[in-house]
């Protein structure tokens, strides 16, 4: 929308343009014709884009970012140089969020990458027509995804966010405690050396000590991960490259893992791999979410090869056999539920932003969630069903999440007892991972349990943000068990995943507030 040139929008644009001048008959056509028809010329568009397109051209990409620089200069940080890490630890950064869920492990072998692989149906723009469907099969849901791929991230706009913030129970505290929070991810970019306009996890390093709490040692050079966290609440607040009081930030962020990206090819078709050094495919699945976010909201078209070559590495890492998603790309172990449900929020984003998200790769996720769901799919285990939703909290709201997004509808039993489930757990203080999960189902589904969950979430957060000099404006859990984000790491996931709760209101918008009548009607 903001750079039209090659770009999708522009497309649409030109074909409503000719409509109107004079073309009834096309206008009428875009009129009728359902909302997965004109997606799936919107898809194929890209298809044909990305096939005429070089995506291995960092350099390139780089160029055209620099390109959009405002001029206005970042915050003054003193200079970082990664060699400050101790680098003895560096090695073990292979599994950087694996203990987000704290189930028992499996060892699994790392497998070469097997780069020969032709990956048929990310290739063919067929594929794409059944994609809506298969998505979402009820109507309700139909309708709101259909909302969603021509308005994607309407919701962050300044006006929209405004009336969602009200709508859905955030307040002037909650967005006061955003705005300080993006302050401090902002004054921990790193400035300088190979890190640079990137982020660690030993943000103290950046700080120079100013605030504590790091993540552990060993995850010191994820810098792809720790961007990713770092700037998905910006994105979330509608911060862009393009767009509000953080452009550079988030241009000088984009940069730097576009630079970082690795890019690879299956059968031909170009890929970018984002898993930090020898690291896990977490790395990799929130590097998507934010370059898909990234390509949705302001249709940059440097992003857009990025954002698919990403897309096509997750969709290439996707276990054949359960569907889901692990460490290694295409790996034969069991998937896991928190893994997945990273790759599945990756592939809704690339879907909200046309992108090609190949169906079977839908299917495959739909299929890894029978697999771990139990009791209606109202509740779901880390690689196996459990018989409780307290076996591993997180793990259900993740479930519950995914199925929102691949088609259940409100009225679905396993989301109605899942929400139950969500309801009975509240808000778990030791927890941010769990909230943040959540937090997004309990906001879809609406009504009275929403309210009371969300006052008592959100004043919590309020509440706990930093108000010390030096870690003003970020959130610290000392409480928070292990394995679960915050202890790996440290303060800059707890405060991006605190963040990303306060924007919960606005972030996504609403799957079912075209039926969402029971809030005429409290029962
Ligand atoms: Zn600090």
């Amino acid at each position: 929308m903001v750079n039209p040139s090659p770009s999708v929008a522009s497309v649409n644009d030109d074909a409503i343009d000719g409509a109107e001048s004079g073309h009834f008959r096309h206008f009428f056509l875009f009129q009728a014709v359902p909302a997965w028809l004109v997606s799936m010329l919107v898809h194929v568009l890209v298809f044909v884009l990305l096939g005429i397109m070089t995506i291995a051209d960092p350099v390139k990409i780089i160029n055209v970012l620099t390109a959009s620089n405002t001029g206005e200069d970042g915050p003054e940080i003193e200079e970082f140089t990664i060699k400050e890490v101790d680098p003895g630890e560096v090695a073990e950064s292979e599994e950087l969020s694996e203990p987000m869920v704290d189930m028992p492990e499996t060892t699994e072998n790392v497998e070469p990458m097997e780069v020969a692989m032709p990956m048929e149906v990310a290739m063919s723009p067929v594929d794409v027509t059944d994609f809506a469907a298969d998505m979402a099969p009820s109507g309700a849901a139909l309708q709101s995804l259909a909302s969603m791929t021509s308005q994607s991230f309407n919701s962050r706009s300044v006006d929209m966010k405004k009336k969602l913030l009200r709508e859905y129970g955030g307040n002037e505290s909650s967005e006061s405690a955003v705005n300080k929070a993006l302050k401090w991810i902002s004054l921990h970019q790193v400035n300088g050396g190979d890190g640079d306009g990137g982020w660690t996890f030993q943000h103290n390093l950046v700080c120079r000590g100013a605030c504590g709490d790091p993540g552990e040692a060993q995850y010191a050079k994820s810098f792809n991960a720790a961007t990713a966290m770092a700037l998905l609440p910006f994105l979330g607040a509608g911060q862009t490259h393009l767009a509000g009081d953080y452009k550079e930030t988030v241009r000088r962020g984009l940069l730097f893992l576009a630079r970082n990206g690795k890019p690879t090819n299956s059968g031909g078709l170009q890929m970018m791999d984002f898993r930090d050094g020898a690291g896990n495919l977490y790395s990799h699945g929130l590097v998507t979410i934010l370059l898909c976010e990234a390509y949705a909201m302001t249709e940059d078209p440097a992003l857009m090869a990025p954002a698919q070559a990403a897309l096509n590495f997750t969709c290439y890492s996707q276990n054949p056999s359960d569907g889901g998603w692990r460490y290694t790309p295409r790996s034969t172990a069991v998937s896991d539920t928190s893994a997945t449900g990273w790759h599945v929020m990756a592939l809704k984003s690339g879907y909200m932003g046309h992108l090609i998200v190949p169906p079977a790769a839908v299917k495959g996720s739909i299929n890894f969630l029978d697999r771990v769901g139990s009791n209606q799919g109202s509740i779901y285990g880390y690689t196996d069903k459990v018989t409780s939703a307290t076996s591993a909290p997180a793990c259900t709201a993740i479930g519950l999440l995914c199925r929102m997004y691949t088609g259940w509808d409100k009225t679905h039993p396993g989301i109605q007892a899942g929400v139950k489930n969500l309801v009975k757990i509240g808000v778990n203080k030791k927890d941010i991972y769990y909230n943040y999960y959540a937090a997004q189902v309990l906001r879809h589904y609406g009504g009275p349990d929403w309210d009371k969950y969300n006052v008592e979430l959100r004043d919590w957060l309020v509440q706990g943000q930093s108000t010390t000099t030096g870690s003003v404006g970020s959130w610290h859990f000392p409480d928070s068990q292990s394995h679960r984000g915050p202890l790996e790491g440290g303060r800059l996931a707890s405060t991006s995943f605190a963040t990303m709760i306060l924007e919960v209101y606005y972030r996504h918008m609403p799957l079912y507030a075209n039926n969402a009548s029971e809030e005429d009607f409290p029962l």
